[in-house]
């Protein structure tokens, strides 16, 4: 016979979580700091996994079907690193809050996805799930997290409050990330044209972008041959979706909507634009494409990035680009 629970236990049911997981992959990379903050000011502690690496992925990938992309096994892997850490692990499903505001299904399925994932695992994972409203109407958002503070046993008013200082400290992060870049690209612009080092604008997914296992390889090269890296999903959020209407009135996918419009505002200060996908990216397959048209004028190059090729490729492919860049600068061939 199930246990009976009690009214509490139906309520909150995950009022006796005192340590919260965040696995340091997916959405992390843009919502981190929200769900820091917004975890902390309810009294929990918070425990993030340690950045990737190729155990990681191994873990992630033994737990995934083969039709998982690189990115989503890496968050089974996350997961699993939490499984000992944490009293639970917090993995939201995205609501789809408008018609150009969708996300990519992935992140639908992701409470299910885990669950299913570990159901027969050594190590059981709790899921503390949630169905997150965000980037919708503000009323709709706010009424996500207010659900969520309940199902962890908190009152109405600290609920709020939490909530603002989820919403205060991912402001500030963004913020402050556009405006390291806006400085970056200001700076360089300063110096006279001699010195003025390449910049190189990299457009992916957060998670793929500033994950040192997946696009990291990518960024090390590009450092490494002197170039000045500028990452699309730092641009100013608002600003990108307003601009990605000149690029498509129907593309669904916010995220995708964010890098293009940071691509196509950023596109015409840089020297060339890099973009990296996580194999096998159904949004980026059918964006990619689209975008090499959009920028003209400037070299671009393509890396979708799986987790079996080596570095060597990227390295050898990154120099090539950046020789290409400087000869450009030097009045090469490309022209518009
Ligand atoms: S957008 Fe692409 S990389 Fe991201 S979760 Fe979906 S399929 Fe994977």
């Amino acid at each position: 016979m199930a246990p009976v629970r009690s009214a509490l236990e139906r309520r909150a049911p995950f009022a006796d979580v005192a340590v919260v997981g965040l696995p340091r992959a997916l959405m992390y990379y843009r919502l981190g700091a929200k769900w820091r903050a917004f975890f902390e000011a309810l009294g929990r502690e918070v425990r993030v996994s340690a950045p990737s690496d190729r155990a990681v992925f191994e873990r992630g990938q033994a737990l995934s079907v083969d039709e998982c992309c690189l990115a989503s096994k890496l968050y089974l892997g996350h997961v699993d690193a939490l499984a000992d850490e944490a009293d639970a692990v917090f993995v939201p499903s995205f609501a789809i809050p408008g018609p150009l505001r969708s996300y990519c299904t992935k992140f639908q399925a992701l409470p299910d996805l885990v669950t299913s994932a570990f159901s027969l695992a050594e190590r059981p994972v709790r899921v503390l799930s949630a169905l997150l409203s965000e980037g919708g109407a503000e009323r709709d958002e706010r009424g996500s997290y207010a659900a969520l503070a309940q199902s962890m046993g908190a009152s109405r008013r600290d609920g709020e409050r939490a909530w603002r200082a989820a919403c205060a400290a991912q402001r500030e992060r963004d913020a402050s990330l556009a405006r390291a870049q806006a400085e970056l690209v200001a700076g360089a612009r300063r110096l006279p044209a001699a010195e003025r080092p390449l910049l190189i604008l990299l457009s992916a997914h957060p998670y793929v972008a500033h994950d040192p296992f997946v696009a990291g390889p990518v960024v090390d090269a590009l450092r490494a041959n002197g170039a000045t890296v500028l990452f699309a999903d730092e641009f100013d959020h608002a600003r990108g979706l307003r601009r990605s209407r000149d690029f498509s009135p129907s593309l669904p996918w916010i995220v995708n909507r964010e890098l293009v419009g940071a691509i196509l505002e950023l596109h015409e200060r840089v020297d060339g634009v890099v973009l990296v996908s996580a194999f096998p990216c159904g949004p980026d397959s059918m964006t990619d494409d689209a975008i090499a048209l959009c920028v003209k004028g400037r070299p671009l190059l393509t890396l979708t990035v799986d987790a079996q090729s080596g570095t060597a490729g990227v390295e050898t492919r990154v120099e090539s680009f950046v020789d290409i860049l400087s000869y450009q600068r030097k009045g090469g061939y490309l022209h518009e």
